[in-house]
């Protein structure tokens, strides 16, 4: 009989894995199930349609279990939650949510693409109308809708990572005031200080009020909304007044079918995988953002949950589950964020991943213009950490008005062979002033141990 394959989860990685076993194998049975009523949407997206940059929700969930089905024969049941896993039996038990009804179904192998949720602190108010997460489709609706259906002056953004900052940019843009409360000394704490100060600046900058360094003690507010948020200690603070929170403090992992299952979750806290998602249990497989993942740099497990990632992993595992040789070769949790005029991008270790290695660490910074000041080049801050010994490149971050994404991307790539520092000088990198300097920033980064 024809193999049988079970993805759970449709958003990045399952969809992917979904349409590249089809693509190996013209007769696999391919069912994915989705609790959620949107499929294979773009995430990424959802923070512009509530700023109005993306004018309607159908632009970022293009498809649905109807293309899926006339594209690659797949069936995809919305609405469809899978609650348990029999990984002995091989099979699922799946409750259809508009009918409450449960059914079993079997499988050959079973990929779980079950993503991440957003982490909800337990504070006082925290489900107050106008709290808001940002995860998913109908996250972006609703947090829309309550701004357009009153007049939403302020608003308090819990968190400043990238998607807080994404929301933060997008909010201002609406003439909403926004202050950012983050517990850590800076915004985008994942990067190194010396650079994330300069997003704090950026911020600032654009009238944000960025509260770093600082707690949130409660929400406040009614049955109608909420009215404000509780910064500080309950008698030592202040309460900032807010129609609109945001809470985007972080994600975590999905775990419960992998625990039933009887997987083993990884030193992360992620599903433990290996190169092509395989987990330790017969016929069950990990994909995207649910799983773990491993440096590229240091062979060490690494969790970054990236949509970026999540759609490697799930079209790797659509090729192994379906006899391929595809394997995963790790991640540098290259990333990039629009904070109002500027670009912030990073790739690799940081300074303090780095030395947190082991490396005895070689930090080359240079701030050059993108391109030639007669063409409204703009100066960009590279900072690049290498291995002192070797020269080898480990990592850089870079922010700049314009062309920090195609630097980021060299660099990345640069990495990804192993290239030493030196190396970068001899790129043969395009050139014209429209675009770039006869010397690139990438080229100077490459000259800085000369
Ligand atoms: P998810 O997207 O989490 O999807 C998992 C799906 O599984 C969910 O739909 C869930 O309902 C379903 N599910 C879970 N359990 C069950 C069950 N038991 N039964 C049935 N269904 C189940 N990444 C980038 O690389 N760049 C960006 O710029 C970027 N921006 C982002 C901005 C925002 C606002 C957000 C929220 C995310 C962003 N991401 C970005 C991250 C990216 O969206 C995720 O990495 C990606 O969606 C992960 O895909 P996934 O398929 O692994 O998991």
């Amino acid at each position: 009989s024809p193999l049988k394959i079970v993805v759970v989860g449709s958003v990045a990685a399952g969809t992917s894995a979904a349409a590249k076993a089809r693509r190996n194998s013209e007769t696999a049975r391919i069912t994915v199930y989705e609790r959620d009523r949107d499929i294979s949407y773009s995430g990424c997206g959802l923070p512009y349609f509530v700023g109005g940059e993306v004018e309607t929700i159908d632009e970022l969930t293009p498809r649905d279990a109807a293309w899926f089905k006339a594209r690659y024969d797949v069936d995809v049941r919305t609405g469809h939650e899978v609650v348990a896993v029999d990984a002995a039996a091989q099979s699922v038990t799946v409750r259809d949510l508009a009918t409450g009804n449960t059914f079993d179904d079997t499988y050959d192998e079973l990929i779980l693409a079950t993503g991440v949720r957003s982490v909800v602190p337990p504070l006082p108010g925290v489900d107050l109308p106008g709290v808001f997460r940002v995860r998913t489709p109908s996250d972006a609706r609703a947090i829309r809708a309550w701004v357009e259906e009153r007049p939403v002056r302020r608003a308090v953004v819990i968190g400043a990572g990238y998607i807080g900052l994404e929301m933060t940019e997008q909010l201002t843009e609406r003439g909403v005031e926004v202050t950012v409360v983050e517990a850590l000394e800076h915004a985008m704490p994942r990067m190194d200080v010396d650079m994330s100060a300069r997003v704090d600046a950026e911020l600032r900058k654009h009238d944000v009020d960025l509260r770093l360094g600082a707690r949130v003690a409660a929400i406040e507010g009614g049955e109608s909304g909420v009215t404000g948020v509780r910064v500080g200690s309950a008698d030592d603070g202040d309460t900032v007044p807010a129609d609109l929170v945001i809470v985007s403090v972080g994600v975590r992992p999905n775990l419960e079918l992998a625990e039933q299952a009887g997987v083993t979750i990884g030193p992360t806290g992620a599903i433990a995988v290996d190169r092509q998602g395989r987990t330790d249990v017969a016929h069950v497989w990990a994909v995207g953002d649910v799983a773990e993942s491993f440096n590229l740099i240091t062979g060490e497990p690494a969790w970054v949950p990236l949509g970026s990632t999540a759609n490697k992993m799930g079209r790797i595992t659509g090729d192994a589950a379906t006899g391929g040789t595809l394997e995963h070769r790790g991640i540098l949790g290259t990333s990039i964020v629009r904070v109002f005029d500027v670009a912030v991008a990073q790739t690799g270790l940081t300074e303090d991943q780095a030395r947190a290695a082991g490396y005895d660490v070689e930090v080359l910074h240079n701030i050059k213009p993108d391109r030639p000041e007669y063409l409204g080049g703009e100066s960009l801050l590279i900072k690049a950490v290498a291995d002192r010994g070797s020269g080898r490149l480990l990592g850089a971050q870079a922010i700049g008005a314009s062309g920090a994404d195609k630097r980021i991307d060299v660099l990345a790539t640069a990495i990804t062979y192993g290239a030493d520092v030196a190396d970068l000088f001899h790129l043969d990198l395009a050139y014209s002033p429209t675009y770039a300097t006869t010397k690139d920033p990438v080229h100077y980064t490459g000259m800085a141990l000369d």
